[in-house]
């Protein structure tokens, strides 16, 4: 097996609980793989379609996602197709002589055209086992719910003695149990992967207004040029403001959302993937058939509606392995926001409850990490120095004055203000809802003007995390003053509030440290004591990639990944040798790719030698 890894993936080692499902599937045994997105669920049965007699089956929702599959085999020398539905009968009969004679080895399929072959070319071939990927999709409690997928369970009676392999990286226990149902296989070995991601940093940023997260954002690019990303937004005006905001400050960036045709969706789509633009502004539209692995960074404009979600989303970073950062603004309007779509919503109880998960997630004083990977029910002892609570512990203060400041506007407001006009009434300012209700009358009006609006905005949304006002939703979203809050209103409370920090730096250029070193060996050992990589050598090298992508038509990540690239950059190989004992680098791809890549290397070791 590890043979296998090594000739054809480059890679040295299995990630945890990959060995063992490998075996279970070898074994003829059925398996349910439960793994974050870039975990590495596709070599759970990409392996043992090599190492098995016949042709895998790979039942996948969306034909893009397919197609960067197939790809990215193929360019490790492994024979894949994909069906879509322009193929003639003379193709169909050669494919089927190839899977006959054993030269495919993997067969994408949708779960429609599944149905259609299933009485055609899947008689006629041996089968080594069928993967059903995204399988959350069966489930009806799922958030991608196909109904294509439903027909799946007949795959049971038709192939018995197939093992199937379902992967998702939906976690819950509903969804889990749905898939096993409906599949039939109830005895279904269930592997639940670690869902820790050590290469993504966590950042959040608090009461941050639009003009701010802007700035914030081109701050954070600084750091981040050439390298690709997704700012997911909560709605399509604002993936277009961002947008042209990025552009008129020279940075390439698309748009995606589902108010868009599908022909500039899919445009959107390519460009990111062939690194044509830098950045893609998304509505949660964007992201089931995005398979790059060199996304180095996912910024949410807006907080997300759920853990999974954020957790899926966030995913879409560093899939390679490499370091990417994650950068969340939230602020008050999307607290008000998302309740009022989640009260609208079907299931509300259980979407209130998702999104004060969340809120919890992003209001944390203790190591994020922990909270996510608590969440998935996965417990650490250890708090995981790649985060922002981790990196900088926040500060507190005896904020009581300004506390009662605010509550003392909202008692003498009688309760109906917004926070918008009690931060009016603090600060002094004359808006049209001040005038009209004469509020600048109030003893409280002024009192803060020595604390920047801004810092009021911040100083509001922790008030409301620390439950001393609620806001009251469905009375045009005014301030009521909890039980808590009139106590620190009468003094018989100390209120602590949180140092504001505002600069958004993510940890660039130097060394992180990753937490679990052995998921990162060859990452782990160049960048605690190996040598250091090589800036301008990578990026010559990423050209060279950029050119190879352009002459085959493929995206640059198929290619090779950043962390390949990273690795080149540093130990700096001379021979087709050290050339593929770099991690990733299989025979195919050494082969391939070695006699373009090393010329540049040769002539850039003895160029700067000399
Ligand atoms: P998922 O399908 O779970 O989202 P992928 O299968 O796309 O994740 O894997 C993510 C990345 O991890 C890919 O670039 C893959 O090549 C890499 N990978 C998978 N297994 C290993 C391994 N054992 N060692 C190193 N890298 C691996
Ligand atoms: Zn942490």
């Amino acid at each position: 097996m590890l043979n296998v890894l090594k000739r054809y993936f480059g890679y040295d080692s299995f990630r945890p609980y990959q060995r063992e499902i490998i075996e279970t599937v070898m074994h003829g045994r059925s398996a349910l793989v439960l793994m974050p997105t870039g975990g590495g669920k596709s070599l759970c049965y990409q392996l043992p379609a090599l190492m098995m007699e016949g042709t895998a089956i790979v039942i996948s929702p969306l034909i893009s996602l397919m197609h960067d599959q197939v790809s990215q085999l193929r360019s490790n020398g492994i024979q894949a197709v994909a069906l879509n539905s322009s193929e003639g009968e003379q193709d169909m009969l050669t494919l089927q002589r190839e899977c006959q004679d054993g030269h495919v080895k993997l067969l994408f399929l949708s779960p429609e055209r599944l149905m259609l072959e299933l009485p055609r070319l899947l008689r006629s071939i041996r089968i080594s086992l069928i993967a059903v990927d995204e399988a959350h999709c069966i489930s009806q409690w799922g958030h991608d719910f196909r109904p294509e997928y439903n027909e799946l369970g007949i795959l049971r009676q038709t192939f018995p003695q197939v093992p199937i392999i379902a992967l998702t990286a939906t976690a819950d226990k509903v969804t889990r149990f749905d898939i096993l149902n409906q599949l039939n296989i109830p005895d279904a070995q269930v592997f639940i992967g670690s869902f820790d991601r050590p290469n993504l940093s966590l950042d959040v940023r608090h009461g941050l207004d639009s003009y701010e997260k802007r700035m914030a954002i081109l701050h954070f690019l600084e750091s981040h040029r050439n390298e690709s990303g997704i700012i997911y937004c909560l709605s399509k005006k604002n993936t277009e403001s961002v947008a042209a905001f990025l552009r008129a400050h020279h940075i390439e960036a698309a748009v995606y959302h589902a108010g868009l045709s599908l022909l500039d969706r899919n445009r959107a789509q390519e460009d990111f993937l062939n690194d044509r633009v830098q950045v893609v502004c998304a509505t949660i539209a964007f992201g089931m058939g995005i398979n790059k692995g060199n996304v180095r960074f996912v910024i949410h404009y807006n907080l997300p509606k759920s853990i999974e979600n954020y957790y899926q989303e966030i995913g879409r970073a560093g899939r390679d392995g490499a370091p990417a950062d994650t950068l969340l603004f939230y602020n008050v309007q999307d607290i008000i926001q998302l309740t009022r779509f989640a009260r609208s919503s079907g299931q509300q109880d259980i979407n209130m409850e998702r999104l004060s998960r969340m809120r919890e997630y992003a209001e944390a004083s203790v190591c994020r990490r922990r909270i996510l990977l608590n969440y998935f029910g996965q417990e650490t002892a250890t708090d995981c120095h790649n985060c922002d609570i981790c990196q900088h512990p926040p500060q507190l203060f005896d904020g009581t004055q300004y506390v009662q400041m605010a509550l003392s506007a909202i008692m003498r407001a009688n309760q109906m203000i917004s926070m918008h006009t009690c931060i009016d009434i603090l600060c002094g300012i004359l808006s049209d809802e001040v005038n009209h209700n004469r509020y600048h009358g109030l003893k409280t009006f002024g009192v803060g003007r020595a604390v920047p609006v801004r810092d009021w905005k911040d100083y509001m949304l922790q008030m409301l995390q620390m439950g001393f006002v609620e806001v009251m939703y469905d009375q045009h979203n005014h301030l009521r003053i909890t039980e808590l809050g009139k106590q620190v209103l009468y003094g018989k409370r100390q209120a602590m509030l949180v140092v504001i920090r505002r600069e958004v730096q993510p940890p660039k250029g130097k060394k992180r440290q990753p937490r679990q070193k052995e998921l990162l060996p060859g990452l782990w050992n160049f960048m605690m004591n190996g040598p250091e990589e090589d800036k301008e050598l990578f990026e010559a090298l990423r050209l060279v990639r950029l050119r190879l992508a352009q002459q085959k038509g493929e995206p640059p990540f198929v290619i090779m990944s950043d962390k390949v690239l990273h690795q080149l950059a540093t130990y700096k190989p001379t021979t087709l040798q050290a050339f593929g004992n770099i991690n990733g680098i299989g025979e195919y791809k050494c082969a391939t790719y070695g006699p373009v890549f090393l010329p540049v290397i040769i002539q850039y070791t003895s160029g700067s030698d000399s």
